[in-house]
């Protein structure tokens, strides 16, 4: 990028409410058939006009053709029985009906790969695009084939593979994995899952990231912070070895989270989307906040290496929100490239 401080989303933003529920996650369509796909389409035009309007750098699709960040991709994958569904604990946090791996796990064909060649059509923007990463898409189901976390994490990184090199090759800029397990497993993190995400990651030539965070702002999520004191440590288990890794950029939660900063110090040399915008509140930043979050980031963070950003996707948030934070994001920044530019 050669933007100073280039903006963009953690990834996924509110859709229309002809095309379904708002504020509300696994929101059901409200279209079928030719209607919803056209929807989606349409979903994702203005999605993009949303944050062309707000001056956002990297653009993505808004995860408007998707209901749900990890279940969307594995609905599209053999061997996973959606009708046999068995209570799991997610991410040790709260319970969730999943469905079950019945055998081998494959991809028969492209899951988001013509979406993406729609959004590449419609600008000349960078352009980001998110997949779940292996652990997280392994803790959001009930394995009764593999019946090991390792192996099955490390099919779903060579399908991921797959997925990404045809992302890649339909012209997405950066190919970002949400990976909030990584949050949460800390040891299996650093004995298979960095690794299974360069697995993911192999071959690529376009950017990669790994987006890190504390969770939408639901209330299981909300619930869960509140147990975890007032310094948020977490990100200090797995950052060593990030830090080693091949991922290009790391995807953090940093505004409003209990987040020690310094602990950014950890991936120095890394490019650092830095979380500026909460999404678990309705109360939109000002710019000046934004540029506080950015201006205590830069003391870590190497100039030419910060990435704003939000905290995470804000698909629960209502359209107004999430306009407003776009703008806030947006105008934050500049007040920050601004100084930088002024020095
Ligand atoms: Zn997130």
């Amino acid at each position: 990028m050669k933007t100073l401080l280039p903006t963009s989303t953690a990834g996924s933003l509110p859709k229309p409410s002809w095309l379904a529920q708002p504020e509300t996650l696994w929101s059901p369509w409200k279209l079928q058939g030719d209607e919803l796909a056209d929807g989606k389409q349409d979903a994702l035009r203005l999605s993009l006009q949303q944050q062309q309007l707000a001056g956002i750098d990297i653009v993505s699709d808004g995860e408007q053709t998707r209901q749900h960040f990890v279940t969307t991709f594995i609905e599209h994958l053999n061997g996973v029985d959606f009708n046999q569904r068995k209570t799991v604990r997610i991410r040790n946090r709260y319970d969730a009906s999943v469905p079950t791996v019945v055998g081998p796990v494959s991809r028969p064909k492209p899951v988001f790969v013509e979406d993406a060649k729609f959004l590449r059509t419609q600008t000349s923007q960078p352009i980001k695009w998110a997949l779940p990463g292996p652990m997280t898409m392994i803790d959001t189901l009930y394995d009764d084939h593999y019946k090991s976390r390792e192996q099955l994490a490390w099919e779903f990184a060579k399908i991921l593979n797959q997925e990404a090199k045809d992302l890649e090759a339909a012209g997405v800029d950066i190919i970002q994995f949400d990976e909030p397990a990584f949050n949460v497993f800390f040891d299996e993190v650093n004995e298979w899952g960095i690794k299974c995400l360069e697995r993911a990651i192999e071959g690529l030539k376009c950017e990669t990231a790994v987006h890190i965070c504390y969770g939408y702002g639901i209330k299981a999520n909300t619930d869960w912070k509140k147990t975890l004191g007032s310094e948020w440590r977490q990100y200090e288990a797995v950052f060593p070895k990030l830090q080693q890794s091949n991922i290009d950029i790391i995807s953090l939660e940093c505004h409003n989270s209990h987040v020690p900063l310094e602990l950014l110090e950890l991936i120095r040399g890394k490019k650092v989307m830095v979380g500026a915008i909460d999404v678990a509140t309705d109360t939109i930043e000002t710019p000046e906040e934004v540029a506080a979050t950015l201006r205590k980031a830069l003391q870590y963070v190497d100039a030419d290496k910060l990435y704003p950003c939000t905290n995470c996707g804000m698909a629960p948030l209502s359209r107004d929100v999430a306009t407003g934070k776009l703008n806030a994001l947006a105008a934050g920044a500049e007040i920050v490239r601004n100084e930088l530019l002024a020095r």
